[in-house]
């Protein structure tokens, strides 16, 4: 679990200063933003449906345009275009839906690394659909080459949907997707990418990527959990996933969760204004931490640690590193105790032993793919925390080696 308040590394006490634990598993879930705290609170502190007449429920519509709007910004997009969901799980199965019903998408296409989010509902819905659904593969470097999913678009019944995420959760590898959507688009496809990981942490600009949906999630950056949005490009009719009310541009029907699309909104606004600095702020920091590591256990070395997606455009704030011959399990476990809070594989499948079907999406053999660890940095990580990690990694991959 995340701290509800931004995790500090040394604690004030009757005693002096102690160390707190270390919180480097943001790709999970981000502290929540101060920011978004207040406007979560002042969402919660007057009766709040948008949907009534009265003063009161002006209010709630008030603080739920400003969160649209906040939100649009923060990925260059028309605040009538975004529709507020549950998260981004919620999100990616609504655009598929979507897709299908109101696209006539008859075959699906997507990268294999995706996230569950994506991938689960598009084999269900195939499966239940008689679709013809692909999975593509990435490069070893954590990259799905356009020229592969051409390919697999040339084989798929017209028109396609197409799924390309921004960002990987694990790898952190920032995805072609402009390229993917200019030759998706020369072939009749809609294209949807889950921005979930990469909104706040590199620049998103909706127009610029071209696809037809993208996906968020407020509790990666910033935010509370339960909260995420689908952005729509044009213009599409109501074809709810959740029939009800006519509330989301009557694709998502139910009561608006005010307090969570209010501390969303701030929450976006905060990562929006804190881009410019924080990125190269949070890449400083995850690379000192890849230096200490990697220093300490170089890859010459018998028990070398392996670094995954590395070598591509990644996010600032990601590293994910492999100890052969240490169950990424076991790692987690040890730096718990140690103090320090990091994730195997993504949050989802943590707690099971099965391999991350990322890495093996990149071709990585099971044994490597079970031993990587996902350090991931955010708005409240300090040059200390990163100092603590990597003597707590390094002391780790010192007793394997004895
Ligand atoms: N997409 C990606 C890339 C994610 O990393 C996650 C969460 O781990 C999700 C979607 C799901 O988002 P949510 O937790 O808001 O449902």
């Amino acid at each position: 679990m995340a701290p509800q308040t931004a995790p500090v590394s040394t604690v004030e006490t009757m005693a002096g200063p102690i160390a707190g634990p270390v919180y480097l598993d943001y790709n999970a879930t981000a502290p929540l933003r101060p920011e978004a705290k207040a406007a979560v609170l002042e969402a919660l502190a007057a009766p709040a449906n948008p949907s009534s007449v009265h003063r009161f429920g002006r209010a709630a519509r008030a603080l739920a345009s400003r969160a649209r709007a906040q939100v649009a910004a923060l990925v260059g997009a028309e605040p009538k275009r975004v529709v507020f969901t549950s998260g981004g799980t919620e999100a990616n199965n609504l655009a598929l839906r979507l897709a299908i019903r109101q696209g006539g998408a008859k075959s699906l296409v997507v990268a294999a690394i995706e996230h569950d989010s994506v991938l689960r509902p598009a084999r269900l819905l195939a499966a239940e659909l008689g679709l013809p659904l692909r999975e593509v593969p990435a490069g070893s470097d954590g990259i799905v080459p356009p020229a592969a999913m051409a390919a697999a678009l040339d084989q798929a019944p017209r028109p396609a949907l197409v799924a390309l995420m921004l960002a990987n959760n694990e790898t952190g590898a920032i995805q072609p997707v402009a390229e993917v959507t200019r030759l998706a688009h020369a072939a009749g496809a809609l294209v949807l990418t889950d921005a979930v990981q990469a909104a706040g942490k590199i620049p998103v600009d909706l127009a610029a990527l071209g696809c037809d949906f993208l996906t968020l999630s407020a509790h990666k950056l910033g935010g509370p959990t339960g909260a995420g949005a689908l952005v729509l490009r044009d213009d599409w009719t109501p074809a709810p996933l959740i029939a009800g009310g006519g509330q989301e541009l009557g694709m998502r029907a139910g009561t608006e969760n005010l307090s969570g699309i209010a501390g969303f909104g701030a929450a976006a606004e905060a990562a929006r204004l804190a881009l410019p600095m924080e990125a190269p702020r949070l890449a400083t920091l995850r690379d000192r931490l890849q230096g200490l590591m990697l220093a300490a256990c170089p890859k010459a070395a018998i028990y070398g640690a392996v670094v995954h997606g590395g070598v591509a455009a990644r996010l600032p704030n990601t590293l994910c590193i492999g100890l052969p011959g240490l169950p990424a399990e076991t790692q987690v476990m040890a730096l718990d105790l140690a103090g320090v809070a990091v994730s195997a594989g993504s949050a989802c499948s943590s707690g099971k032993v099965t391999p991350s079907h990322v890495l093996t999406a990149m071709g990585l053999p099971e044994q490597a793919a079970r031993e990587a660890l996902r350090f991931s940095l955010g708005w409240a990580t300090t040059p200390e925390d990163i100092e603590r990690a990597a003597a707590a990694w390094i002391a780790l991959a010192d007793r394997k080696l004895k």
